[in-house]
């Protein structure tokens, strides 16, 4: 039997799953579906390949990435096309995506043996006698889950970092875009023949949950927040690690201070690529007093221009059909309690299309302030002062990105937001930025990729202490005497003692 094809919704057919275009309908990738026992096979079998991945080393590791990072930089063209036909996100998108996430396999293969290699850890006065060692070992078999709005960038931000630290990988690409997340498994099987080191299961949500309890040793998840919870959930059962990169609402700020050019550029940049479907999407904007008109007028001219539809426009389909009605709801929402619309509006909404719409005036209280959309919306409200500003952009659970224009006060003012990134004079720049952590802080989720610490959190810490000489105040033995507990005591008062 065949199921009736609604573009861009997957489907399963004859054990396949089958995904296509949302703008088209075209197929675009048919793979099998994993079993439970399939998955679990997976990470048995990465459980070798992880012993031989590891025992290659930091140096052996690194030739293979820049390997992989070269086949990927070399056929960007062909894995736009393929994002573009799955997720419907124009090319140009696209190639910004590979090119970001070429980057973090560059910056993660040259930067794991300085973050994580074996290395010699100072002592103190009290254990003078003792060197200390300290290296960040792998865990084994990292599973990771992936979303499908950015189907390249995301689970290389955590894959490309988990194999860097010696960790095998098993992936569970996103139903919407499998094709996508075998490509990149594939192009790895080709500079890493030997063992399947980076794997890929494939199927709808089950598949993922199968894969927190296949006994990987740890579970790197990026994807919404109500899913977050569930993997939490099912970690839980086996007390298996989980770095969670979740959903958000990402706000800007825009001070009396700012270039309001390029803040309306960056504005429209980052509520607007991908169709606005991005974890850290500009979603509202608190434009002070005085620059408040300037600026909402700036913004309607730029996102007016933006043309929308399937093949070259600035603006694709919505990737999953059911988003539409999200994205309607919030627009709806927020002109029924008082919002206007100065573009689009309820009549842009045109599946599988939505057209930019800028909401103003919008009630804090409205789904459109405080529930993410994923969609090419955007609200801009007035506030006094960044004060103001601040104040009702950390007024929400989530807090992932946010950006802030201005001079004077910006980066005073983004060290204030609650999120774990912000951008100063552009949007979303800090993605991209390899050295940098990437992650959030309450329902965005917790854990970091990306930069020193998304290394370490693929690799768990090893600490080793070696004596070099005899103690001379023994503490740690029952061969110490009553006068040397007097001299610890004596010791740690001179130490610690005096002062505060
Ligand atoms: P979902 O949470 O629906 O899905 C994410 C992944 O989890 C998919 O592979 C999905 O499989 C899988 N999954 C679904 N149910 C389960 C389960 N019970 N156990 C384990 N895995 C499961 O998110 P979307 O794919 O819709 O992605 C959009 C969301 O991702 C947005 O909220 C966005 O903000 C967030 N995101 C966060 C980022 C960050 O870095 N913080 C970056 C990018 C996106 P299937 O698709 O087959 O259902």
């Amino acid at each position: 039997m065949t199921a009736v094809r609604v573009p861009g919704t997957p489907l399963i057919e004859d054990g396949r799953l089958v995904s296509t275009s949302p703008a088209t309908g075209e197929e675009a990738g048919r793979l099998p579906v994993a079993t439970e026992a399939d998955v679990r096979a997976a990470v048995e079998r990465a459980r070798a390949a992880g012993d031989w991945w590891a025992g290659l080393g930091f140096a052996g590791r690194r030739d293979r990435l820049l390997r992989w990072r070269g086949v990927l930089a070399r056929r960007m063209e062909e894995l736009a096309d393929l994002v573009h036909t799955e997720g419907g996100k124009p090319v140009g998108d696209a190639v910004v995506e590979i090119l970001t996430a070429v980057e973090h396999i560059d910056w993660a293969a040259r930067n794991a043996r300085r973050v994580l290699g074996p290395r010699r850890v100072r002592s103190r006065l009290i254990l003078a006698e003792f060197t200390g060692h300290l290296e960040y070992q792998p865990y084994g078999v990292v599973g990771v889950i992936g979303p499908w709005n950015y189907p390249v960038f995301t689970p290389i931000g955590s894959a490309a970092y988990a194999l860097a630290a010696g960790n095998a990988v098993v992936f569970k690409p996103s139903e919407y875009t499998p094709a996508v997340g075998q490509w990149l498994v594939d192009r790895f099987a080709e500079v890493v023949p030997e063992q399947p080191v980076f794997q890929a299961v494939h199927g709808l949500g089950d598949v993922g949950a199968a894969l927190c309890r296949s006994g990987v040793a740890k579970l790197a998840f990026t994807g919404s927040t109500a899913t977050a919870k569930k993997v939490m959930a099912a970690c839980a059962e086996t007390l298996t690690p989980v770095l969670l990169e979740a959903g958000g609402k990402d706000a800007m700020i825009v001070d009396s201070d700012a270039d309001l050019d390029a803040a309306a550029e960056a504005c429209v940049w980052g509520a607007l690529t991908n169709a606005g479907q991005t974890c850290i999407g500009i979603e509202r904007v608190y434009a002070v007093d005085q620059v408040f008109d300037a600026f909402v007028d700036k913004v309607v001219t730029k996102a007016g221009r933006l043309t929308v539809g399937p093949d070259g426009a600035d603006i694709g389909p919505i990737t999953m059909p059911s988003q539409v009605d999200v994205i309607r709801r919030h627009i709806d929402d927020a002109v029924a309690r008082g919002g206007r619309p100065v573009l689009g509006g309820p009549d842009a909404v045109q599946p599988p299309y939505v057209h930019p719409t800028v909401l103003v005036d919008v009630p804090e209280d409205s789904a459109a302030v405080r529930e993410e959309t994923f969609g090419p919306t955007l609200t801009v409200n007035r506030v006094r002062d960044v004060d103001e500003a601040v104040e009702r952009a950390n007024a929400l659970s989530y807090g992932l990105g946010g950006s802030v224009f201005g001079r004077k006060r910006a980066v005073a003012v983004a060290r204030r937001l609650r999120s774990g990134m912000a951008s100063v004079n552009s949007a979303l720049t800090f993605a991209g930025m390899s050295t940098l952590p990437f992650g959030g802080v309450g329902d965005s989720g917790f854990g970091r990729i990306h930069g020193e610490d998304g290394l370490r959190e693929f690799g768990r810490a090893k600490s080793v202490t070696r004596r070099r000489a005899r103690s001379l105040l023994p503490s740690m033995t029952f061969e110490r005497t009553p006068a040397d507990v007097a001299r610890l005591v004596k010791a740690a008062k001179l130490m610690y003692g005096r002062g505060r």
